[in-house]
């Protein structure tokens, strides 16, 4: 059997979308179920689209999310260069062009824009694109050389018959046959020398091997004419897995206007590398049973590309907060800490104890940023409405409490052990002595040195935090709200 070989293919225009790291992980999991081998080609032959730095987002991204290629730009593995562009400089796409040219299957082509101006134009997904008229197809070979030898510019087109049908194979889609007449003569060579896209996934991926080729559904359309360009050639075609796009909630496609589109905009919103990888392994594919949490070594063992669905997958942003939440659960504290210390910062500008507060949060958040809301309080005790010494539950009231919060209030003056422990202590003795419920105490207590209805931690576990002056301070306020009212 021949070896597996994938390859990841971006185009170095930005940030890394959704939809490119799910097609990166596809064929990581592909190649590493088999034991076969993931490669990274950067494909930047179309110079306009390229973006300073988009190159580093790429081995970045990969590198962050254990993407680890076997073979690309920075680690040679027999089938180099990986940058098209140096490619390009080795001559590989003018001599397949060539032999193209040769088995009448490509041709010269030199009109200039005036005249590209005048053809047909078609709307083909939502782009107007002229219909070549294949009026240099009929240039004698004189003409040619007498234009090459003139420097006229030109492109080098495909040369596709206007009758027959052609069929390619999609691992999701089966086989599609669509009319010859459908298909445009497309550039194969731009007069810049760069080859298209088009073509030079072609050159590639067979020069380089690849076996299965994962992308997103955009290219279906294209792909009867990469056939034929394999078929001119007399090369097998790789698998082809077109994956299905990915939405928003409100089936459109995933847009950077979601805020959410790309893997930098996940991280920048507090998003755990792995429950994201773990998310986007889901958007199309799911193993046997209804499992959801996967470490990437158990996607390399669970994943079946068979298993990849044909239906749209929605980019639900709820539920990778969900999972990003079992994520933080399940992380150590050190690692958490790392991460939630600087949202604890620009939350908390006095000096607490940043650890202890982590801990309270640890298990209450989703996202990172969800870190301000619960810890608000400490800062700076909230406006709060009396009403919220009434608990049904608990049976207090604004008298009950008015009365626990001045009996507590020199009890806790006297104080000096202002630690977790030594509170809870004081508090129970006095919950013992007076025959009631721990949440007759507790209760406004918590209220007092919060303001808050919810909160991380239980009322003494706070004060631990508060410290002592802090804490009587809030419960005095308590008190004068509570007097106020009765
Ligand atoms: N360079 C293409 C892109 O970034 C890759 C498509 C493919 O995987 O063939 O969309």
């Amino acid at each position: 059997m021949t070896k597996i070989r994938t390859r990841y293919a971006p185009s170095p225009t930005g940030r890394m979308h959704v939809g490119n790291l799910r097609s990166a992980l596809y064929e990581f999991l592909i190649a590493k179920h088999d034991g076969g081998d993931f490669m990274l080609r950067i494909e930047d032959t179309d110079q306009e689209r390229f973006v300073e730095g988009a190159v580093d987002i790429i081995y970045r991204t990969l590198e962050k999310t254990g993407l680890v290629h076997d073979e690309g730009p920075d680690k040679d593995g027999g089938y180099g260069p990986y940058v098209q562009s140096e490619r390009m400089k080795t001559g590989i796409y003018m001599k397949y062009a060539k032999e193209l040219i040769d088995k009448g299957e490509a041709y010269y082509c030199f009109c200039d824009k005036e005249r590209l101006a005048t053809l047909k134009t078609e709307v083909v997904e939502g782009k107007e694109i002229s219909i070549y008229d294949k009026h240099c197809l009929s240039l004698s070979k004189e003409e040619v050389e007498a234009n090459l030898a003139a420097g006229k510019p030109f492109v080098i087109r495909q040369n596709i018959p206007n009758e027959g049908t052609t069929t390619f194979h999609d691992e999701l889609y089966g086989d599609i046959t669509v009319e010859n007449a459908e298909l445009d003569d497309m550039i194969l060579i731009k007069s810049d020398g760069y080859p298209t896209y088009n073509f030079a996934n072609v050159v590639d991926d067979h020069t380089m091997n690849i076996t299965h080729v994962v992308r997103g559904n955009e290219y279906l359309s294209s792909s009867p004419k990469y056939q034929r360009l394999y078929d001119a050639f007399g090369w097998q075609s790789p698998v082809y897995i077109h994956l299905p796009l990915i939405t928003d909630e409100n089936h459109k496609k995933l847009s950077k206007r979601s805020g959410h589109s790309s893997f930098e905009d996940l991280l920048e919103q507090g998003f755990v590398t792995e429950a994201v990888v773990n998310y986007i392994a889901l958007l199309g594919w799911s193993p046997e049973d209804n499992r959801e949490i996967f470490t990437l070594d158990e996607l390399i063992k669970e994943f079946d590309y068979h298993r990849i669905s044909k239906s749209p997958a929605v980019f639900d942003i709820v539920k990778l907060k969900w999972m990003n939440g079992e994520y933080i659960k399940a992380m150590d504290f050190d690692t958490f800490y790392e991460m939630a210390e600087p949202y604890l910062k620009a939350a908390l500008k006095k000096d607490f104890d940043l650890k202890k507060i982590a801990n309270m949060v640890k298990t209450r958040i989703e996202v990172f940023p969800d870190i301000a809301e619960h810890v608000d309080f400490f800062e700076e005790l909230p406006e709060y409405s009396v009403e919220m010494y009434t608990h049904k539950k608990m049976k207090t009231n604004s008298e009950t409490s008015l009365q626990v919060l001045k009996d507590m209030l020199p009890i806790l003056e006297a104080q000096e052990d202002y630690s977790n422990d030594g509170l809870y202590q004081t508090l129970v003795s006095y919950v013992e002595e007076k025959g009631v419920k721990n949440g007759y105490v507790m209760w406004p207590i918590r209220t007092a040195v919060s303001g808050k209805q919810m909160t991380p931690a239980g009322a003494t576990e706070i004060m631990e935090v508060l410290g002592k002056e802090e804490s009587l301070r809030r419960i005095r306020k308590g008190i004068e709200l509570l007097e106020q009212s009765v």
